[in-house]
């Protein structure tokens, strides 16, 4: 670690030249009120607007400013890996480009570092701005999530989060692939702790987080942290056994006690679909976890890195177990 840097500012960026002049302004405006060293890390993930060109603009003129270049967008998770991968200051806040995470709280959330925590992670009381649909579902995620794990991960909370260099030095040793990066922090430890806000909307632009990557991003979520959902196959293969024995036992029983059995046609049908549909699901949620294990075995890097700026490539420090 690089003593001399108090702060890292890790800031992903994916499409962002709409908002980023008013990011930069706004975190710098921040960071210079704590009369502390920091350096302002943007990771782009594969940018195709004028997002390079901008922060390069800043660089110019602001030597705390530096730029990651992915060679593609790899996605947001891997981009804030990336950014503390890199970052050298005593504490690491990740936060979103898109202003929708307050810069104005990061003072908080120092001051909480400072009395001892090695996390504090920002979560919001209120989600301004977003889609009845976004917020319901994200509810809903956390919901199941926490149900499923016996890992403690905050609800309602998003990556927007400061870390000590001694949980980013810990993250550093978990090189999966598919990363739930705020179940990872969890599963760190160290001490924790909560600043409370109101989520802001977008600043401009549009997300950059479709319904495909948020689905990925859940699943990434569930997978990761829980085996649950895998187990349900058995109960639900077991329940359907139970109830096809009994469904039998019924029909032979109509059979010997009755003339006329009507098991009907739409019953048959209505069987056939269910079982289908639940036989499809459970190996959906197998063919998840296989994916996955597919993704871990091909050990291919994290990210690829294409352009440094202000800072010096280097390779990620994965501590292998052989
Ligand atoms: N982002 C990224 N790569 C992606 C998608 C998003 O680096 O593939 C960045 C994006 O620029 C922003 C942050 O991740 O800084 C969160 O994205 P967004 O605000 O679009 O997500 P939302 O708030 O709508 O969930
Ligand atoms: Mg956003």
């Amino acid at each position: 670690m690089n003593g001399d840097i108090r702060y890292s500012i890790v800031v992903p960026v994916y499409n962002e030249e709409a908002v980023i002049d008013q990011t930069y302004q706004r975190l710098k405006r921040v960071m210079d009120s704590t009369e502390e060293s920091y350096e302002l890390i943007f990771v782009n993930d594969g940018s195709c607007d004028h997002t390079t060109a901008r922060i390069k603009g800043f660089g110019d003129q602001d030597d705390a400013v530096k730029l990651i270049t992915f060679s593609r967008n790899f996605g947001h998770q891997i981009a804030i890996t990336a950014g503390m991968d890199y970052a050298s200051g005593a504490a690491v806040v990740v936060i979103d480009a898109d202003l929708q995470d307050p810069p104005e709280l990061i003072p908080e959330m120092i001051a909480k570092w400072k009395e001892g925590y090695f996390v504090v992670y920002a979560k919001r009381t209120k989600r301004k701005g977003e889609t009845f649909f976004k917020k319901y579902t994200a509810r809903l995620f956390y919901r199941i999530l926490s149900i499923s794990t016996d890992l403690q991960i905050p609800t309602d909370t998003g990556d927007f989060r400061l870390l000590d260099h001694r949980v980013c030095e810990e993250m550093k040793r978990l090189p999966e692939k598919n990363r739930y990066v705020r179940g990872l922090v969890s599963w760190v430890g160290f001490q924790q702790t909560a600043v409370e806000y109101e989520r802001d909307e977008r600043f401009a632009g549009e997300t950059k987080y479709p319904l495909k990557k948020m689905i990925k991003l859940s699943l990434d979520g569930l997978t990761s942290f829980s085996s649950k959902p895998l187990k349900m196959a058995n109960y639900a293969g077991a329940f359907l056994i139970f109830s096809g024995l009994i469904y039998l036992a019924v029909l032979l029983h109509l059979k010997i006690s009755t003339t006329s059995v009507n098991a009907g046609w739409n019953l048959v049908m209505a069987m056939q679909l269910l079982l289908t549909g639940i036989l499809l699901t459970m190996m959906g949620i197998i063919g998840e976890y296989i994916g996955r294990i597919y993704d871990e075995t091909r050990d291919r890097p994290l990210y690829i890195v294409s352009e440094c700026y202000g800072l010096m490539k280097k390779e990620r420090n994965v501590k292998k177990v052989v």
